[in-house]
């Protein structure tokens, strides 16, 4: 019942039905929440009768009388949403105490000491959430009064500066109370604390979390009142979070932090350093260590997931505040979910949904090389608790205003400070890192990196923070804002200075290697690479691609020793084209025109072609760049061996291949000043024009991918050729190459009816020469929307699709990437014109309805027409999903997110029906 009762409010009530002990109360709805705001921010009387009426039930359970100065029930009002918001949204304990109640608490504790905290803390809570007090100076308050008796923690104050500070405490929330007076009168502390409840859904740093994690604003909480229990009730009370297994790792063990004689928030906040409930709770706490084991395996097993629990001890009684299933990281996300599937907890299936998709390439996060940091002894900061994995290199930042500051200018910048609360969130979303000097594994800081998949040290007691300084000293060093520190949040190290990083060994991961082999078994979708050069193929094979799903081969055409041959290539094409053009005329007059004057004529116009210079400078960049490109292609059909590799023929816009012309435009000027008649000069106006006749207004648009191989066909030629005589080499050396060749850019099916026939005899030519039989199959990208939408057409040209989902987004889009990231599209995402960038995650609405519309009416014409996919989104989880559901066959993404492709695939198929049966 999450949506109405909220997840803690939810996961009480359950626990409550079995029968644990859970201190009683009731929940507030979210029907409530909504109703509240529908109502502009008030509820109806007899909703606040009900109440009392709940009241008086939690009365009889608990044995205690709300309001009453002999026996009085304290509660909490605790929020609570659907989705968990860890201290997102505000919580008030011990509401019900005032000057008589506090009375009856003491003589019902026999502890005036144990009574005077609880008031401090209630009114501290209720001035802050309530009335918006200012929480720094409760905060000095306090600090001073440890310093003035000369303790450490607030655990030690006596009950006369309890007293003291009490008194001051109530004069800092009537100095901002509307009237002038704190509210002594329990119920109209129920009542202001459940309707602050409410209003801290809206507060900011409430909306920018759900922002953050796409959580919807109109869900609104639930509100939870229930009895109060004490972990400050002495020494044998205390209050705790436990982790069912290791939030960091994964290990089945009673994780977690407990601070004795504290309450609530202690422990989280970092107030004080809290001790581990592995190292000492079972002989401090013998028999509550046992039921709390106990019962973490009972919730485990209910829940079938790994929990995340809120406990407290009071005079040696366990009660359970809250259960949740626990954040982690990705780390401890696989390990549970092969480890839980193994024990028989959840199925195979349930631990590959149970992994997040998204978070995988975490896994394959570098790290710091471990001997750089063995000679960085001297730069060692300190060490403190390792919250977060990852290693984070940033300058530091010690407000969440320098960090905002900063990283808008585009700097990497790691947070530091004394312990992090929900207001500094902000500053945390624009980190790399965070580094906190207090606090333990469980802290704000902690969790909340944890979550975002951000490194982080926290409790770093050795480093001594002064964000009013902006410095913080450490080991000797003192650091300033915007000087640069590495954290190891794998270790909990912290160096000065930068240092480098390496790439994990991933093999060595049993469970991941198990959970990826189910995945495999899972999925539908097979998954490829896009890889250019042998390298790449191999980090792709490494990383389990069936295949290669787009070889460009433009990079091979930029390396500097071919560059020259590339233009030369293209010049000269361009040049030819008038020569050509005669020929072309020629040859149609003689096909009609049996005469010897038109045979004639069509042998001249050959030989002035052949014999020209142009032409032969043509050929001669041809020869090169064949030889070059047999050579590429060799390399990765080798390292690809039995798989198949799609090799898309030449696509780059030709700017990127010329100099650019208002260079050598300025250089010819020079030179004609400086060297009039040099053979350098000539030189440069020959290429100053060559560049002119090849220069385009829109390159992108312009004359490129199959437009230029058919207007320059022997470059294609030149590439088939390459692809068909490497595919031969090998295959007499015994290696299975498997080379498919993929025309770009197509519009109309008339530009592959022009190119395939040429090329097919390319090919039939070469397999015939070197005496090896060779089939390569010949198919397109959809990356032009007219091309998708005439895919009926082009499906009879073709034997696979591959969609081009970049270019297919540019072109649908109507904006080119380059420009859009730059000038507007982060504008619009972030005023939410948008939802998300279309290059990160594809646009189902517009461009997915052309992949689909392709793809059905393309098979309608030839039923195992292959499809897939090769553009960025291969690799994004959401598109992957999208890619399942319309049926593709394959996705290529770039090496490194094969991993994550393969995950998102076996999940796609698993919350899909029609999937493959394991
Ligand atoms: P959050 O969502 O920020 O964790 P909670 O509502 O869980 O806020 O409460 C804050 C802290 O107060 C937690 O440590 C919780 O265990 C403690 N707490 C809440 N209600 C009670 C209660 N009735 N008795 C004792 N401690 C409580
Ligand atoms: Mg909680
Ligand atoms: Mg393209």
């Amino acid at each position: 019942m999450r949506d109405l009762l909220g997840g803690k409010g939810a996961n009480l009530c359950e626990m409550a039905h079995l029968g644990l002990p859970v201190p009683p109360g009731f929940v507030i709805t979210t029907e409530a929440c909504r109703q509240y705001y529908a109502d502009g921010g008030r509820l109806p009387e007899e909703f606040w009768e009900s109440i009392r009426g709940y009241i008086s039930e939690i009365e009889q359970a608990a044995g205690h009388l709300f309001g009453d100065a002999e026996n009085p029930l304290l509660v909490s009002v605790r929020s609570g949403a659907k989705f968990s918001m860890p201290g997102m949204m505000d919580t008030i304990l011990n509401l019900g105490l005032n000057a008589e109640t506090i009375k009856g608490l003491t003589r019902l504790s026999g502890d005036e000491r144990f009574a005077l905290d609880s008031y401090r803390r209630f009114i501290q809570l209720f001035g802050k959430v309530v009335l918006d007090a200012p929480e720094e100076e409760f905060e000095e308050a306090l600090s001073g009064a440890r310093q003035k008796a000369g303790v450490a923690t607030d655990a030690e104050l006596s009950a006369q500066t309890l007293q003291d500070l009490v008194r001051r405490f109530r004069k800092i929330v009537e100095r901002v109370s509307p009237d002038g007076t704190f509210p002594d009168d329990p119920w109209t502390q129920l009542r202001m604390a459940v309707e602050a409840v409410f209003r801290s859904w809206n507060s900011r740093r409430a909306i920018a979390y759900r922002e953050f994690e796409k959580i919807p604003h109109d869900l609104g909480t639930a509100c939870t009142v229930m009895a109060m229990v004490f972990g400050n009730l002495g020494w044998d009370s205390a209050t705790g979070v436990a982790f069912t297994r290791s939030p960091e790792t994964g290990v089945k063990e009673l994780y977690g932090d407990y601070l004795p004689n504290a309450q609530g928030e202690d422990v989280v906040a970092g107030v004080r350093t809290p001790k581990q409930i592995d190292k000492g709770m079972a002989e401090e706490f013998p028999e509550v260590y046992e039921q709390l084991s106990e019962i973490a395996n009972r919730l485990e097993q209910h829940y079938r997931d790994m929990q995340d629990i809120e406990f407290t001890i009071e005079k040696n009684r366990l009660y359970f505040l809250q259960t949740r299933s626990a954040k982690r990281t990705i780390f401890a996300a696989v390990k549970a979910a092969v480890d839980m599937a193994d024990e028989g907890l959840i199925t195979k299936d349930e631990a590959v949904l149970r992994v997040p998709a998204a978070d995988f390439a975490q896994l394959y996060l570098p790290r710091f090389d471990e001997s750089a940091k063995a000679q960085a002894n001297g730069r060692l900061l300190g060490k403190g608790i390792n919250a977060s994995p990852g290693a984070a290199t940033g300058k530091v930042a010690f407000t969440v205003d320098s960090a905002i500051a900063m990283a808008e200018r585009g700097e990497r910048v790691v947070l530091v400070r004394p312990e992090t609360a929900a207001d500094d969130m902000p500053g945390i979303l624009k980190a790399v890192g965070v580094l906190t000097s207090r606090g333990g594994r469980t802290s704000h800081a902690a969790v909340v990196t944890r979550g975002l998949g951000k490194p982080a040290v926290v409790g770093c007691e050795g480093i001594l923070v002064d964000p009013h300084a902006g410095e913080l000293r450490a080991n000797g060093h003192v650091v300033r804002e915007g000087e640069e520190l590495s954290l190891d949040g794998f270790t909990g190290e912290v160096f000065l200075g930068r240092l480098p990083t390496v790439v994990p060994n991933v093999d060595g991961n049993r469970e991941l290697s198990k959970l990826l082999s189910w995945v495999d078994e899972a999925r539908r979708l097979r998954v490829r690479a896009n890889a250019d050069t042998p390298l790449d193929a191999e980090a792709a094979i490494h990383n389990g691609a069936e295949g290669i799903g787009l070889c460009r081969t433009e990079h091979m055409f930029f390396a500097e020793e071919r560059l020259p041959y590339v233009r030369q290539m293209l010049n000269n094409a361009q040049a030819s084209v008038q020569l050509r053009q005669r020929v072309t005329d020629a040859r149609e007059l003689a096909k009609e025109d049996s005469s010897e004057a038109a045979q004639q004529q069509l042998r001249q116009a050959e030989a002035l072609l052949a014999e020209s210079p142009e032409w032969q400078a043509y050929q001669d960049a041809l020869e090169h760049l064949l030889g070059y490109q047999r050579e590429d292609f060799t390399g990765i059909l080798r390292v690809m061996q039995g798989k198949p590799v799609v090799i898309r023929l030449l696509d780059a816009p030709l700017h990127e291949f010329l100099e650019p012309y208002e260079r050598v435009l300025e250089e010819v000027a020079a030179l004609r000043a400086t060297e009039p008649g040099s053979p350098e000069l000539a030189q440069r106006e020959q290429d100053l024009a060559a560049i002119a006749r090849l220069r385009e207004v829109n390159p992108m648009l312009g004359h490129r991918g199959c437009r230029l191989g058919i207007t320059f066909p022997e470059v294609y030629e030149m590439q088939v050729r390459a692809i068909a005589e490497a595919a031969c080499k090998l295959r007499k050396d015994g290696i299975d190459a498997h080379p498919e060749i993929m025309i770009p850019l197509v519009a109309d099916v008339a530009e592959l009816r022009e190119l395939n026939p040429t090329l097919k005899y390319v090919v039939a030519q070469v397999a015939n020469n070197e005496g090896v039989e060779l089939e390569i199959r010949f198919g397109t990208m959809i990356e032009v929307p007219r091309a998708a939408l005439t895919a009926n057409e082009i499906a009879q040209e073709a034997a696979f699709f591959s969609f081009g989902s970049n270019d297919l987004t540019q072109m649908t889009f109507g904006f080119s990437r380059d420009d859009a990231e730059e000038k507007f599209l982060s504008y619009y995402v972030q005023t939410k014109l948008l939802p998300i960038s279309p290059f990160n995650t594809l646009d189902e609405r517009g461009v997915g309805r052309l992949i689909e519309l392709s793809a059905k009416e393309g098979r309608a014409v030839k039923p195992d027409l292959e499809l897939g996919i090769c553009g960025e989104h291969g690799g994004d989880p959401e598109s992957v999903r999208f890619c399942h559901r319309v049926g593709l066959d394959y996705v290529s993404a770039s090496p490194h997110r094969i991993p994550i492709a393969r995950l998102a695939a076996a999940q796609a198929a698993v919350g899909d029906s029609t999937r493959r049966d394991v």
